[in-house]
């Protein structure tokens, strides 16, 4: 689940990170209120969209006055940044800035643990520094039953080269970085630029979390999730609670089990398809949930075919063609689809899909359904 820069800024906030004071804007009226409340010119005005590089598009800018918060909240809510529409602005105190650094934690799944990423070249990209000067980036792997001490804070700040002056705020945010990385069940805490001000101060320009919505049940994250920003397609699986990713290309595919669905996502790239998008039904292949699958695949108007791939485990192969036969009398659909039923009571099942499905085809393998598809999607 990703936040929006004022959301980052007031989750940080909430562990005593350093952020500047400010408020989140939806009107230019707003916009013009919060700065006046601020009452410290000059402010900047930070378009909210959940993609890097809005400097650059001109989605922030600073202000000296209250006529020139009004001229760029006007400016920026409601443009265009890569896709996204500015629907607000966030006002802060303007900071002075001497040097932008950039703080990171994530969690490194090959190496089972926390990854820590400080650099000296902030405020740019992160890839674009791993690929110029890789050596510019200190990780630090933290073992989550130790923490992130202060001894190995202090090491790790100074393997990044940061100015003498930053070491003691640097280390202090990012124990609490740390903190609010694991205490929040983030899956990323990274604030690009963290700056160094003219004064000595250091503090967080810029917030951009990724909370994992798998810990909800610990967390109150309902003011996040009506934030969201999905893919229309992926808004409409998660309402009918489907795993979902959107994909481009024009194969639908429909498996149950994340494993399966992963390896027909792939198969279909093998001999040489596109798929549309990755679902996992999970186990339960009854109508309902089959009827809001294919909705949500025949909702994406690039799909061409559907490929249902089904290995009946504890989920029988004729159940999940009875829910197939009955979700089909529910949706109308005219794309072809192929089947590859198969595992527990897979014979009954094909027997059901061709007696009452006529036009779902059955291919007795993964790679003989695969191609079937792809052929019928014209690809
Ligand atoms: P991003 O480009 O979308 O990641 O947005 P950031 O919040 O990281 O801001 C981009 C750049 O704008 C920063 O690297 C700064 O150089 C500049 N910037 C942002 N806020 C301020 C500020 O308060 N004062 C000054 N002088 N520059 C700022
Ligand atoms: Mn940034």
């Amino acid at each position: 689940m990703d936040l929006f820069e004022y959301q980052g800024k007031q989750f940080f906030a909430r562990y005593d990170i350093p952020v500047s004071p400010g408020d989140v804007a939806t009107t230019v009226d707003e916009a013009v209120a919060v700065a006046e409340a601020i009452a410290d010119y000059p402010v900047v005005v930070k378009a909210q969209v959940q993609v890097g590089g809005r400097g650059k598009a001109g989605g922030i800018k600073l202000a000296d006055t209250v006529e020139e918060v009004r001229i760029h909240a006007e400016a920026i809510l409601g443009m265009d940044i890569k896709g996204h529409t500015v629907e607000r602005v966030w006002i802060e105190k303007a900071s002075d800035i001497a040097e932008e650094y950039y703080a990171s934690f994530t969690l490194d799944r090959s190496a089972k643990t926390h990854l820590g990423m400080l650099s000296a070249e902030g405020g740019v990209e992160i890839e674009a520094v791993a690929e110029t000067n890789p050596d510019a980036i200190a990780k630090t792997w933290i073992d989550p039953v130790d923490g992130l001490t202060e001894e190995a804070a202090r090491e790790w700040v100074a393997a990044a080269k940061l100015n003498p002056q930053a070491t003691e705020g640097a280390v202090d945010i990012l124990r609490k970085l740390y903190t609010a990385y694991t205490e929040g069940d983030a899956d990323l805490a990274e604030i690009n630029p963290l700056i160094l001000t003219p004064e000595g101060q250091v503090h967080a320009l810029d917030a951009k979390v990724t909370l994992d919505a798998n810990a909800a049940f610990r967390h109150d994250l309902s003011e996040y999730e009506a934030t969201q920003e999905r893919d229309p397609r992926e808004q409409a699986a998660h309402e009918r609670g489907l795993q979902y990713v959107g994909l481009d290309g024009n194969v639908g595919v429909i498996a149950n089990g994340a494993g399966l669905a992963m390896s027909t996502v792939d198969i279909i790239n093998q001999v040489g398809g596109q798929p549309a998008n990755f679902l996992d039904i999970g186990g339960g292949a009854n109508a309902d949930v089959m009827a809001g699958a294919l909705e949500v695949i025949t909702g994406d108007e690039n799909v061409r075919a559907i490929f249902i791939n089904i290995f009946g485990g504890i989920t029988k192969g004729d159940e999940v063609a009875n829910g197939i036969v009955q979700a089909l009398q529910r949706v109308d659909i005219d794309l072809p689809m192929v089947i590859r039923l198969d595992g527990t009571n897979a014979a009954e099942g094909r027997k059901i899909l061709a007696a009452s499905a006529e036009k779902v085809i059955s291919k007795p393998t993964m790679v003989e359904a695969a191609q079937a598809a792809v052929e019928l999607a014209g690809s």
